[in-house]
């Protein structure tokens, strides 16, 4: 274990030392500085947020680190080694197919709620492909379990009493400089438990602002989900839907910080989306319907530790569907649905 935290702890050295070094190459790459700008990004907010760029080129980081064969860079993330041909003739060569992850991207570093930088996330600045490349999963990086710009945001999150929850990097960087400095985001994943219970560390409130598509409204399901088991009668989340065409960035840059200040007062409270999802597909004016409404209600309901809430819920989901609580208690309880 000891041996372990050495580990952990050269990798956040050997990371920051890139981060240094990205940022060094944005400050004389004027392609980046033109993306970021065109972007509305300011320089005060690209250096709250450690921005950088990884030039191009396959080797950048052998300028950086003297010894590139070092396993270390690879433990990182941050060199990819091409396994599959390594040694075939029996000639070290892995030690030729090693190569930059990061290349001619503008760089999101993350870091932990400690501060340390555990990984990046690369933007290309044209059309290319991968849009967003991430650091892979490491002794010191997992995307399910760190949310980018929690490190920045923990005091504003205290201040602002809640925490915004958006899809993207761009999402947060834009959020922050426009007024809204509590703003972080999932990973290129799905909102997990994990992150829902690390959120509710700093904050009793969460309001989630996904994109207005259809992938952010999957998203957005994704995080009720992952929401329920910790919701209790203090602790809530919020539901905020975008027009289709907007992202969090998009949206307070076309509309304004007050637009979006409105858009938290409207969001949805989870109790009204959790209806919303609940009766999804579901034609309310039948009994087919009703019964559908009922069957998707079980797992979003079961999945909610009791207390006040819950119980309320139950009683509107039962009004919903047309039975008396305690029997819709009974069908999900299964003794219903009996035979004897
Ligand atoms: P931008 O505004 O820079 O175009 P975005 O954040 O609006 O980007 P989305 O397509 O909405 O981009 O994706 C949301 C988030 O999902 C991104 O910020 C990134 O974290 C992640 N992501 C997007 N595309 C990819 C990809 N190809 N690979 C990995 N992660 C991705
Ligand atoms: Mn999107
Ligand atoms: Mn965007
Ligand atoms: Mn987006």
């Amino acid at each position: 274990a000891a041996a372990q935290r050495r580990h952990q702890a050269t990798l956040t050295e050997v990371l920051r030392k890139a981060e240094d070094a990205f940022k060094a190459q944005l400050r004389t790459a004027p392609r980046a500085i033109e993306y970021l700008k065109g972007r509305g990004v300011s320089g005060a907010v690209a250096k709250t947020f450690g921005l950088g760029y990884a030039p191009p080129g396959w080797r950048f980081l052998s300028t950086v680190f003297p010894d590139y064969q070092d396993a270390l860079l690879v433990d990182a993330g941050l060199v990819i080694t091409a396994e599959e041909t390594a040694g075939a003739d029996g000639a070290p060569a892995q030690e030729a197919r090693r190569y930059d992850r990061f290349r001619d991207r503008i760089m999101f570093p993350i870091r932990n709620v400690k501060g340390e930088t555990i990984g990046f996330g690369g933007r290309v600045l044209d059309q290319g492909e991968p849009k967003y490349l991430n650091s892979p999963e490491t002794a010191v990086f997992s995307k399910g379990h760190e949310l980018y710009g929690l490190f920045e945001a923990r005091t504003a999150i205290r201040q602002a009493g809640y925490v915004l929850v958006t899809e993207g990097y761009m999402d947060v960087v834009a959020l922050a400089q426009l007024g809204f400095p509590q703003a972080v985001a999932t990973l290129g994943t799905a909102c997990t438990p994990d992150h829902v219970r690390l959120l509710f560390r700093f904050s009793d409130q969460v309001v989630f602002s996904f994109d207005g598509d259809a992938a952010g409204r999957r998203a957005a399901r994704k995080a009720l989900e992952a929401t329920l088991p910790w919701i209790s009668d203090t602790r809530s989340a919020k539901f905020l839907f975008l027009p289709p065409e907007h992202d969090p960035d998009s949206f307070i840059r076309a509309h304004g910080p007050q637009a979006f200040a409105q858009a938290i007062q409207d969001a949805h409270p989870l109790s009204r989306f959790l209806m919303e999802v609940a009766s999804s597909d579901c034609e309310l004016d039948t009994a087919e319907g009703r019964a559908r409404m009922a069957s998707q209600a079980r797992p979003l309901w079961g999945a909610m530790p009791d207390g006040a809430l819950k119980r309320q819920l139950l009683q509107e989901i039962a009004d919903q569907v047309g039975l008396d609580p305690r029997e819709l208690a009974q069908l999900w309880q299964g003794r219903a649905s009996g035979t004897t």
